[in-house]
């Protein structure tokens, strides 16, 4: 019901600088000077290469919830969604008054600035801050750990991106947005905690339905006390795991974004009622997992074996490459053979002709280029 609302609110406070896969510290800032002439905005740490770790606080509700984003520097789609909440929030849109009454927020929206810099999932030192959330051996984790245990939340939304490969259970649509309530101990018990994230996932999902029908996927709840989610689940926390995924030719993450600016809402709206929680929590396990099941390109009906002429499917997946602060895709053969299990983005249809490499070899797996030969002709791989 509030989806027309949000398109417009979207539309006009959309942080035009942001655009995207490669968002730095350098671009958001001037963001952050301006948000602080009027709001409370903090360093609150800083990074392997001493880059400031930012916090912004807003509100005055009793509720505490706590996000941060690009904990993993290359998922930055949650963090332009953040900053497009956040002008739509300074703003005064009145749809959020509800909100900025019952919660204080607390939002880092960068939290690996080193990994942004370097368009990497790891900090400077190569380390995964989601498998250090007990060793604490990073500043980072350390900075978003004494955050926690400083402002005390009440919620955490945990804000990631995911690559490409993730379908819907086996309905061939591509996970656009997934979420997870993550597990608190190897017996994956369904907690009091455990339930109030999961009851706020079933209410985002129950609104994404109407803008993206069968495109949310429930992520494993395989525990592992080293990710940031479980341990603060374990400690009593309630949090709620974002995952912004891919749709179709959407590269940049735009319509991911705005979805996830859409989700944003929905989830702090569910804090706002969470009288529902109980109702709520048994419709999370309708939504489908995850499956490994997509490929950015599937190439049907090809000969790769002159001699079998044995009809096949090839497989391209994209690399992503920091070249001259753009992003670019590195298209790649993966994988050769029956794929009638397998979805992808975009399909090429060979009609039975054979596909050759670009210097008409044999098409192997790890064969990496722009171009594919089909029947004699060029075809492109490139992302669109
Ligand atoms: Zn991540």
């Amino acid at each position: 019901m509030y989806s027309d609302l949000l398109t417009t609110l979207y539309q006009s406070h959309k942080e035009s600088s942001l655009f995207g896969r490669y968002i730095t510290p350098k671009m958001i800032a001037p963001l952050f000077e301006s948000i602080g002439q009027e709001y409370d905005v903090s360093v609150i740490g800083y990074s392997v290469n001493q880059q400031p770790i930012h916090a912004i606080k807003l509100g005055t509700g009793e509720k505490r919830v706590l996000l941060w984003s690009q904990m993993h520097g290359n998922e930055s789609t949650t963090t332009k969604a953040l900053f497009d909440l956040l002008n739509a929030i300074i703003s005064k849109e009145a749809v959020f008054e509800d909100i900025l009454k019952a919660c204080t927020l607390c939002i880092i929206p960068m939290l690996n600035p080193d990994g942004a810099a370097l368009y990497t999932r790891l900090n400077a030192n190569g380390v995964d801050l989601n498998r250090d959330a007990q060793d604490l051996s990073q500043p980072e984790s350390a900075v978003l750990r004494q955050c926690f245990d400083k402002f005390l939340p009440d919620y955490c939304f945990n804000l990631h991106g995911q690559r490409t490969i993730y379908g819907v259970g086996n309905t061939g649509k591509s996970a656009i947005l997934s979420f997870l309530s993550p597990a608190q101990d190897k017996q994956r018990l369904v907690t009091e905690t455990r339930k109030i994230a999961m009851s706020i996932i079933a209410q985002i999902n129950m609104q994404l339905q109407s803008d993206i029908p069968d495109s949310v996927g429930r992520y494993d709840d395989e525990f592992n006390i080293n990710c940031v989610g479980d341990t603060f689940q374990s400690l009593g926390t309630p949090t709620v795991l974002y995952e912004a995924g891919h749709y179709k030719n959407d590269y940049n993450r735009e319509i991911t974004r705005f979805l996830v600016f859409k989700s944003l809402y929905y989830g702090l709206d569910a804090v706002v009622r969470d009288s529902d929680r109980n109702h709520h929590h048994r419709t999370y396990f309708n939504i489908p997992e995850n499956q490994k099941n997509f490929y950015d390109i599937i190439v049907k009906n090809t000969i790769v074996d002159e001699n079998s002429g044995k009809v096949e499917d090839v497989a391209i997946q994209y690399t992503e490459k920091l070249d001259d602060d753009s992003i670019n895709f590195i298209p790649e053969v993966v994988a050769i053979g029956n794929l009638s299990e397998f979805y992808a983005h975009n399909y090429i249809d060979a009609k039975g002709k054979t596909i050759f490499a670009e210097d008409n070899t044999q098409m192997q797996i790890g064969y990496a280029n722009v171009f594919v030969l089909i029947n004699n002709e060029k075809i492109t791989l490139k992302a669109p």
